[in-house]
């Protein structure tokens, strides 16, 4: 097991990999076909991987987690892809809960609701899309109405990571919808409290552990300090949060990608035909090259967004750029992966047609590669113009 940031971390930060590569072996990778299967999200091993800690990585030590840098998340990312990226992605959204809850100035949410998540006794999720909004996030039209008491939330969420198994969702809600982003605030939304009713999770081409889904909200009442970030703040809160998932779903798609070419490699060196291994033969070796090269060129884009991240410098354009890149690169690789073991890459042994379906949800999730291209475009010249 050799991950790409693997030699960046500490002997503290290797041991906390090593667990959860483990765990990924043991576990994800033995079962990933069979939840696949069956359509669901295996709530047993997501407790599992809160027994060992995989749920504490980004919580700050004094909340009781393991306050790990952002490269470490990556890494970890990136081992678990290997086997599952939908699994891996679940996992994750419960962490980003507990890790932004740790931080708030509720006493409830840092000293009830983080233990939980972290515990695997509570699942979390953030909810920014609807049915009729997507990339354009401004245009949410759950609203939040400010009455006796709190706020009273009403509308439907769709497309949300754990929507059929999370307990606590960070809500994102229209509180003015004259006022555009400026009127979207943010609230902790609980499933177990009136007003809420989750949707039946969506059937999928693939990826059924990410357990994607929705919820509508009815008349749900949240009291003020379930507030998580008021109007004007929430919509930076949410881009900040994007931003930085942006170089984590790259970096699953260079576990996904490294997984399928290892795959390749092994049975093209095994294979005969015309009275030589599959990889002597030229053609087939350099496509398989061409993977290697944008693996690596992957690679770099991640290492290289994390870094900012991690030394809290501008990350925007960098985490654009691994995530479009990964967008572009992942699905056409994989292919030739498969294409490359003939016939036996479809076998579900090889697990690579997960890959497939999860390359096409890395395309959407925290913004499509189209709207890696806008975020690029707008860029530009402030990044690359002659007054850079
Ligand atoms: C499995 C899965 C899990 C998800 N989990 C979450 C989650 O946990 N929380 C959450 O809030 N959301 C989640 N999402 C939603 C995800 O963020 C959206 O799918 C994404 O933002 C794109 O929105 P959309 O699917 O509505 O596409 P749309 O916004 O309807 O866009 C449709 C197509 O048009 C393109 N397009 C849109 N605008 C432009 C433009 N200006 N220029 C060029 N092209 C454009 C898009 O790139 C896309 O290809 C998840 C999605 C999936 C598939």
């Amino acid at each position: 097991m050799g991950g790409f940031l693997r030699s960046a971390l500490t002997v503290e930060e290797a041991a906390f990999l090593d667990r959860a590569a483990a765990f990924t072996a043991n576990t994800v990778a033995q079962h990933a076909n069979e939840w696949e299967r069956a359509r669901r999200q295996p709530v047993e091993a997501l407790r599992e991987a809160a027994s060992l800690g995989l749920l504490r990585l980004e919580t700050p030590k004094e909340q009781g987690g393991l306050g790990h840098r952002y490269l470490v998340k990556l890494a970890l990312c990136e081992e678990m892809s290997r086997a599952d990226m939908a699994f891996t992605f679940s996992m994750v959204n419960t962490q980003n809960v507990a890790a932004r809850l740790a931080v708030s100035p509720v006493a409830q949410h840092r000293e009830e609701h983080v233990p939980a998540l972290m515990s695997g006794a509570l699942f979390g999720a953030t909810a920014l899309s609807e049915p009729g909004a997507g990339s354009d996030f401004s245009s949410i039209r759950t609203s939040a109405q400010k009455v006796e008491g709190g706020w009273r939330l009403d509308g439907e969420k769709g497309w949300i990571t754990n929507a059929a198994i999370a307990d606590l969702f960070i809500t994102y809600v229209q509180t003015d919808v004259s006022a555009g982003w400026r009127g979207i605030a943010c609230f902790l939304v609980d499933a177990r409290k009136p007003g809420f009713t989750r949707c039946p999770a969506y059937d999928l081409m693939g990826g059924h552990a990410i357990g994607a889904g929705g919820f509508m909200l009815e008349n749900y009442l949240a009291s003020d300090e379930d507030m998580i970030a008021p109007p004007g703040e929430a919509f930076k809160l949410a881009m900040k949060g994007v931003n930085g998932a942006r170089v984590y779903v790259a970096a699953m798609c260079v576990g996904m990608l490294g997984h399928a070419l290892e795959t390749a490699l092994a049975y093209g060196a095994e294979r005969r035909a015309f009275g030589k291994s599959l990889l002597e033969h030229q053609g087939l070796n350099w496509s398989l090259g061409d993977v290697a090269n944008d693996l690596e060129a992957l690679r770099g884009l991640v290492a290289h967004a994390g870094h900012l991240i991690d030394r809290e410098e501008d990350a925007v354009m960098a985490a654009a750029h691994a995530k479009k890149f990964a967008g572009r690169v992942t699905l056409p690789r994989l292919a030739d992966c498969i294409q490359s073991m003939g016939a036996a890459g479809l076998r579900e042994e090889y697990g690579l047609h997960r890959h497939l379906a999860c390359a096409k949800i890395a395309a959407y999730t925290d913004g499509s590669t189209e709207m890696m291209n806008e975020r690029i475009g707008a860029g530009l010249l402030k990044a690359y113009g002659p007054a850079a």
